[in-house]
């Protein structure tokens, strides 16, 4: 049995599982984190996702960073195919291990704090053309999902200048090509930023540069910034 939607709903169980050994025939499924036939996320990969401990990922700010799991393994391989191969299913996952890393930034700040809103880091343009979707809104929908409190998702960081890719530069390179980079805007139906409290969110931290700039726009904007939680964090060394 498939956890992907790889069909619509509306097809009978029949039809869906004629449609699935025909897909089985043309692209075998596997499981994108560790490549177990048949069924992906594999239970396997799911648990290992979520028993995960949440971490503190050390960094220059002021609010806490805190990863659910570290960039490698099964793990790595999820977030990835979710992000560039278009495994939608797998943000349930994925976005349940991060809603333990927001509630592991609550508890460190203020367990009092019922709900809060979850901003997810923008993306550059280019790859919300290329792929069509936010993969970080999607992890955090599914994180509230998790969470279950009332918490909300609001995208209210925008890209306010052309980004240089990321990738190949040093932290202080990172800091540069990111100043500025981010501006928060009020939430639509929203005079002014609540006083509920906000949790950046991001499928992966590394340098932390880029968490750092949305952290810095989103208080410039009167935001009140809990910390940010992550999917992925750096490799324990
Ligand atoms: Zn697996």
């Amino acid at each position: 049995m498939s956890s992907d939607r790889l069909f619509p709903d509306q097809w009978s169980p029949s039809l869906r599982a004629t449609a699935h050994a025909w897909a089985q025939l043309v692209a075998p499924l596997s499981c994108a984190g560790c490549g177990a036939p048949d069924i992906s996320p594999c239970p396997t990969c799911c648990v290992t996702l979520l028993r995960s401990v949440p971490r503190v990922v050390h960094h220059p700010l002021h609010v806490p960073v805190i990863a659910a799991t570290a960039y490698a393994g099964p793990a790595r391989r999820l977030v990835l195919m979710h992000k560039d191969r278009g495994r939608t299913s797998l943000a349930t996952p994925l976005g349940a291990a991060l809603g333990a890393a927001v509630r592991s930034v609550v508890a460190r700040v203020d367990s009092a704090v019922p709900a809060v809103q979850l901003v997810p880091v923008p993306s550059r343009r280019m790859n919300l053309v290329r792929r069509g979707r936010s993969t970080v809104a999607e992890l955090a929908q599914a994180a509230c999902r998790e969470l279950g409190n009332g918490s909300t998702v609001e995208s209210v960081l925008r890209v306010g200048q052309p980004l240089r890719d990321q990738v190949g530069l040093n932290a202080d390179q990172r800091q540069r090509n990111l100043a500025g980079a981010f501006a928060a805007s009020r939430p639509d139906h929203q005079a002014a930023p609540s006083k509920v409290p906000v949790v950046v969110v991001d499928d992966i931290v590394t340098t932390g540069a880029t968490v750092a700039e949305a952290v810095r726009a989103l208080e410039a904007g009167g935001y009140w910034v809990l910390g940010v939680a992550a999917v992925c964090g750096p490799r324990r060394r």
